[in-house]
């Protein structure tokens, strides 16, 4: 079978980079694992426009946004299901901290995501001695709807392979690639972590990072809004929310912990007084770089062969903007990447 693209992975790199390649008219077949778990499956979809610690912008923020918010509307309407939620995220300010944020807010030019008059309106369960604030234009992407229905699309126009790929038996021609009895003028890696055992990006130094988020229902706490103060608690419908996230550097499995359980729900206990119970705990590896930049681009030596990865913490927010990105590479040669997110920076 001849076709323009394999792509190897459908997480959320190889959705978005698949479904920007279909819409360019090319073909393409995707390979993914079922054995395999996705860092996509379990992360909690948060969009953040703001760096709370220094209260900066996001890196990139105001190119990305036009772009996340028009590809997720696209696939909502391509899959007939709810993946974009804008929603405000509520942070609840330490001593001190309203005062930091009108000053920053108007230093780091925040004022479009930032409403730094604290609103008070009644929670009687979260504990605001210090008052709050709200950043707009953030929201969630249901990472499991888009996941879900976007295989679906794939199995009936049947381009999706569920099985392993094995390095091993990739040959490369000067015009081409083939596997078993695909033939592609390029293949593109989307693996996630499981790229640092991709043999042909060994040079890429990655620094994945171990997550864990949890899901809860409460009972009398009803809130369309996103609660932050250290942790969030992101509304998903009903009385049901997720709690995130730990970030762990040492221990990279994909087992939850009893010490994660402990850190988050101590948070939550710290600025909400309201009753819960946890319902889900799961645990994955955010495919992270040593420098927290995406990696993108093709193989020095075999330009039949590139990877789409290090979407890190914040892959809602950067994989729409990069995939365009690296599609107008992939479509014409001579376009440009941003030298902080090429491959290249690692030859
Ligand atoms: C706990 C946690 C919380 C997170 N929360 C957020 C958040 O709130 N907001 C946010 O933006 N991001 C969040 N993230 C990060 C987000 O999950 C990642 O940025 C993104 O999902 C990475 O997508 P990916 O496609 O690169 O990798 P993955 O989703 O891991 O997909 C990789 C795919 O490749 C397949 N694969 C790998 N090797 C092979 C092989 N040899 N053969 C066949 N298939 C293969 C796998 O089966 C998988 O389907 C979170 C991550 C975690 C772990």
């Amino acid at each position: 079978m001849k076709t323009d693209f394999i792509i190897v992975g459908q997480g959320l790199a190889g959705t978005l980079l698949t479904h920007e390649l279909i819409k360019l008219g090319k073909t393409v077949q995707v390979i993914d694992s079922p054995d395999f778990q996705k860092a996509s499956a379990v992360a909690a979809g948060l969009i953040n426009p703001v760096v709370f610690r220094r209260l900066t912008k996001s890196w990139l923020i105001d190119e990305l946004y036009p772009q996340l918010e028009d590809t997720y509307v696209e696939l909502e309407a391509l899959l007939g299901n709810s993946i974009y939620h804008p929603k405000k995220i509520r942070k609840i300010f330490g001593a001190g901290e309203a005062d930091f944020w009108r000053k920053k807010a108007v230093e780091n030019d925040l004022l479009q995501y930032l409403q730094i008059e604290p609103d008070e309106s009644g929670y009687p369960e979260l504990k605001l001695e210090h008052g709050s604030g709200w950043v707009e234009k953030a929201g969630r992407v249901d990472l499991n709807n888009l996941l879900t229905g976007f295989r679906e699309y794939l199995l009936k126009r049947k381009c999706l392979h569920e099985f392993n790929f094995d390095y091993s038996r990739l040959v490369i021609h000067p015009d081409r690639v083939e596997y078993g009895d695909l033939a592609a003028s390029k293949i593109i890696f989307c693996e996630g972590h499981r790229a640092s055992q991709n043999p042909y990006f060994q040079n890429i130094q990655f620094k994945h990072t171990k997550g864990e988020v949890f899901k809860l229902k409460t009972t009398g706490y009803h809130a369309d809004f996103i609660l932050n103060k250290a942790f969030f608690l992101m509304p998903v419908g009903g009385n049901e929310y997720r709690m995130g996230a730990t970030y762990d550097w040492n221990k990279l499995d994909e087992v939850p912990t009893a010490s994660a359980k402990e850190e988050l729900c101590g948070k939550l206990e710290q600025v909400f007084g309201g009753a819960y119970s946890l319902t889900e705990h799961a645990a994955g590896i955010r495919p992270t770089t040593h420098d927290r930049r995406p990696v993108l681009g093709l193989h020095p030596e075999y330009p039949q062969i590139g990877i789409f990865n290090g979407l890190g913490s914040k892959g809602c927010m950067l994989g729409p903007y990069f995939t365009k990105q690296f599609v107008a590479l992939l479509i014409d040669k001579s376009s440009l990447i941003n030298p902080e997110v090429n491959l290249t920076r690692y030859s």
